[in-house]
């Protein structure tokens, strides 16, 4: 079958990376050939005896920096070559085209990842991801190699393997065929709105019931009451999000009019 995306981690902890793969969604998604990965340990690609990855900053200061040359290797070793020479994507293109390799450097000093991202990844053929480690990796591989620096939120990890496998985790559930079109048609984010609260059995817990519309078996007023919940839920926790959507025209009119009303009455919906 064909593979709709490869990834690469460039990584000094490739066994976080090797695990993630073979539990779940992932793995299950690399038996049927849906997805590809590879893993890289940057300290096979450092040539001295003691296979080191790091060295003190230049102008001084705190921590250590991994070091350029071992993972210049890595990335020539996975088939990146430096910008302008090759494989390389135009700055800002996405990377759509057949064969093309993008290049991300995780890092909390990138532009943040988001849903949009995501979507926009799920489009390569393949995505090379650098972990850093330490305080980071030397400025001119990404000035060399990187595409985009891309961030996972505003906190500092110690090092790129859970953000990576952030990215891959978001943009592997988007490839075709990894999990089923309609989980993803009203997830969070889609459509500029955060999901619905969901129920399952039994009807009744600790005193609370499941709401009497979703046992009504209408699915129309089923489709409003969600809509409604829906756009409840982000005002209280995401406003940023309605105020995006209403300012870009994304939102249909049945929406807007909700947002509205709830925003004159100030009041929430039923989960009666
Ligand atoms: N000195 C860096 C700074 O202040 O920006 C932090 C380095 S951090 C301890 C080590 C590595 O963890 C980074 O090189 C990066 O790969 C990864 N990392 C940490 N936080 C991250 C975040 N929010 N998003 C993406 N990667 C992150």
């Amino acid at each position: 079958m064909d593979s709709g995306i490869k990834f690469t981690v460039l990584s000094l902890f490739p066994d976080v990376i090797n695990a993630y793969f073979s539990a779940s969604i992932a793995a299950k998604a690399l038996e049927r050939g849906l997805i590809r990965y590879r893993s890289l340990n940057i300290r096979d690609f450092a040539l001295d005896k003691h296979k080191t990855c790091d060295d003190a900053p230049y102008g001084g200061g705190a921590g250590m920096v991994l070091l350029a040359a071992p993972l210049a290797r890595a990335l020539e070793a996975a088939g990146v070559r430096k910008k302008n020479t090759g494989n390389h994507i135009p700055e800002n293109s996405f990377c759509n085209e057949n064969g093309r390799i993008k290049t991300v450097y995780l890092s909390p000093s990138g532009t943040p990842f988001d849903q949009n991202k995501a979507a926009e990844f799920a489009r390569c053929k393949e995505l090379v991801l650098i972990c850093g480690r330490y305080e980071g990796i030397d400025k001119r591989i990404v000035d060399l190699y990187v595409d985009e620096e891309i961030s996972i939120g505003d906190y500092v990890l110690s090092s790129g393997e859970i953000a990576a496998l952030a990215v891959i985790d978001a943009v592997h559930r988007l490839i075709a065929g990894v999990i089923t079109r309609e989980s993803l048609d009203e997830e969070s984010f889609t459509g500029g709105l955060l999901e619905y609260p969901q129920w399952t059995r039994p009807e009744i817990f600790d005193t609370m019931n499941v709401p009497e519309v979703l046992l009504s078996g209408h699915h129309e007023r089923i489709r409003r009451s969600r809509l409604e919940w829906r756009v409840e839920k982000t005002m209280l926790n995401r406003p940023d999000l309605l105020d995006k959507g209403i300012k870009t025209g994304l939102f249909d009119k049945e929406t807007v009019d909700i947002i509205k009303k709830m925003r004159e009455t100030q009041k929430g919906v039923s989960y009666e």
